[in-house]
């Protein structure tokens, strides 16, 4: 396999894109893609938070923001949740914080079990994974610690395969409600909730493993206790479909981006003990850390 470009040896097979790559045109073509893309999203003098758990995708996220700030008036930050899990909180925490000095990025670290004095795993319910938890959590914190740090918008590492994963999962649950929130660019529906953009939504794990590693960065190798080593049954049909029918994953992707559905009133108000925006009177996230009183 020869790169497209320059003929030496390719890294990359990109079969999508009718393409092979070596590591450093793979490393132009990347940058070059997503910044396309990253421009629809962002606006000059953002301040732009940048979720990162330690994981590839948020690796690469930070990577290209390190370059794109160097060539758009923007201001990216690195915004980080130490939940308290065991054998893993504290090696995230050390990697985001390596990454951080290494690009000269900011970084903002929510202990979680600092600020709130229970972690994670004290907010399990018998002995079921804690994700649904941790998902209310991290939704909540993503929202309010970084909008109170000036933030314009929040940017997640959220790449091609997640979004036809959930493509399937929504379409065949028929949530299309949910099918209609899948974009890359979500406005605040509510004056204290911050506009979500998707910078890697066109870009699968691979291009985003490979961006990590070619930039010269280690990959990460430690990962979530209680996240699913197995892959779901909807990432081998697309992975299946991809083989047969390359570019099939980002056709559907450019579908979502366009796909509208009316999503209707969503009632928002605002929690009586925090503030925050919810649809209920208190909010689940103070549901869940158990706080009945204001600050
Ligand atoms: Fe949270 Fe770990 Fe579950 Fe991910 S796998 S949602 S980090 S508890
Ligand atoms: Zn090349
Ligand atoms: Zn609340």
């Amino acid at each position: 396999m020869q790169c497209s470009v320059c003929g030496k040896e390719a890294v990359i097979n990109l079969p999508a894109y009718h393409k092979a790559l070596c590591s450093e045109h793979f490393v132009q073509w990347y940058y070059e893609k997503t910044k396309h893309f990253t421009k629809k999203l962002t606006r000059p003098g953002d301040r732009i938070a940048l979720a990162v758990s330690g994981g590839k995708d948020s690796i690469a996220l930070a990577l290209f923001f390190n370059e794109y700030r160097k060539e758009l008036d923007v201001d990216p930050f690195l915004f980080h949740i130490d939940l308290g899990i065991p054998d893993y909180s504290k090696v995230a925490r050390r990697y985001v914080e390596k990454l951080s000095s290494e690009l000269g990025m900011e970084l903002f670290v929510y202990d979680l079990k600092k600020e709130t004095g229970k972690a994670l795993v004290d907010l399990r319910r018998g002995s079921r994974p804690p994700c649904s938890a941790c998902g209310i959590i991290k939704r909540y914190l993503m929202n309010k610690v970084p909008r109170e740090l000036g933030a314009d918008s929040l940017a997640t590492g959220h790449n091609l395969d997640d979004q036809v994963e959930n493509f399937f999962k929504n379409w065949t649950s028929q949530h299309f409600d949910w099918l209609a929130k899948q974009k890359p660019f979500l406005p605040g529906e509510h004056p204290k909730l911050l506009p979500k953009i998707k910078p890697l939504f066109e870009r699968t794990e691979e291009e985003n493993m490979a961006y990590v590693k070619y930039n010269g960065f280690e990959l990460p190798t430690f990962r979530c206790p209680f996240s699913h080593r197995q892959r779901s049954k909807w990432r081998l049909i697309a992975d299946e479909i991809e083989s047969r029918n390359p570019g099939f994953k980002l056709s559907v992707v450019k579908a979502l981006e366009n796909f509208d559905y009316p999503v209707g009133v969503t009632g928002l108000r605002e929690c009586s003990i925090c503030g925050e925006p919810t649809s209920q009177d208190v909010c689940s996230f103070c549901k869940i850390i158990g706080k009945t009183t204001q600050p």
